[in-house]
């Protein structure tokens, strides 16, 4: 589905992706771990097209979603070939970005509205279905900062899959939560997963990791250092650089 090859990037002289390989595969739940400042984000955010990249090429179902054309020039895609490729991808991020002035119900209806053409009615029936997928049908009419920030994260959830996006990425979605948080938003994820929904997870939640995940994808200095099952990465030794990672955060 998706297939990353010889991925790089620079920030000015900063090396920030240097050489990524990837495939991910339909259905398939990649977590990638790391230390900050490896390019974990940057990663997430030129899969989604947010960030262009210097070298390489990020295949989507076949197509080509990279700067460059075969001529070497640099291109950009059109916008509606880009919105399209966009609305494929659902992106949650660290923080919760709802809008504050608008109800749970409208945070979730906006993009397929506008972006899809939904009518409100169907609109409302899908995003209703969400809710009740992230488990909270009762805060429809809800404004966004009486929610708990586990709630919001739920929601920030049900709002990417209301454009039914065939991968969602993840950044670090837990780590602005207070810890009794944490387990709520991953126990929403765990479903997800289970719906058999292709997903790219940048997390340092390891217990995620190793239960969730199909390959687990360990970054430094903006390399794939190591990756594998999480039944193989996670019993790696401790002198290993994944081994010493996975230890600190233990
Ligand atoms: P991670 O998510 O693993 O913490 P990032 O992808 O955020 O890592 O960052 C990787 C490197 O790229 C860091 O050195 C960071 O300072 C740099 N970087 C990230 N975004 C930008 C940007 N917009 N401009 C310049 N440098 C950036
Ligand atoms: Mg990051």
């Amino acid at each position: 589905m998706i297939s990353i090859s010889a991925l790089h990037k620079y920030f000015g002289s900063n090396h920030v992706l240097n050489n990524i390989n990837l495939e991910i595969q339909d259905g398939e739940v990649v977590v990638i771990i790391g230390p900050s400042g490896s390019g974990k984000s940057t990663l997430l955010r030129c899969i989604n097209y947010l960030e262009t990249f210097t070298q390489g090429s990020i295949r989507i179902h076949g197509e080509e979603v990279g700067p460059q054309s075969q001529d070497g020039k640099m291109t950009r895609l059109d916008e509606k070939r880009l919105n399209a490729l966009r609305q494929g991808l659902g992106m949650v991020f660290q923080g919760f970005n709802l809008f504050p002035h608008k109800s749970v119900l409208d945070n979730i209806m906006m993009a397929p509205i506008d972006l899809q053409h939904l009518s409100r009615t169907e609109a409302k029936t899908r995003a209703m279905k969400l809710l009740q997928q992230v488990d909270l049908q009762d805060k429809a009419e809800a404004m966004p900062a009486s929610l708990s920030g586990g709630q919001k994260q739920r929601i920030a959830i049900a709002r990417a899959l209301a454009m039914e996006p065939q991968v969602m990425l993840f950044d670090e979605p837990t780590s602005a939560l207070d810890p009794e948080m944490v387990g709520e938003v991953l126990k929403v994820m765990e479903k997800l997963a289970k719906t058999g929904m292709t997903m790219i997870v940048v997390t340092h939640e390891m217990n995620f990791a190793r239960h969730i995940a199909d390959k687990v994808c360990f970054m430094e200095h903006g390399q794939i250092i190591d990756s594998g099952a999480p039944e193989d990465i996670f019993s790696r030794s401790n002198d290993s650089r994944v081994g010493k990672f996975v230890n600190k955060l233990e």
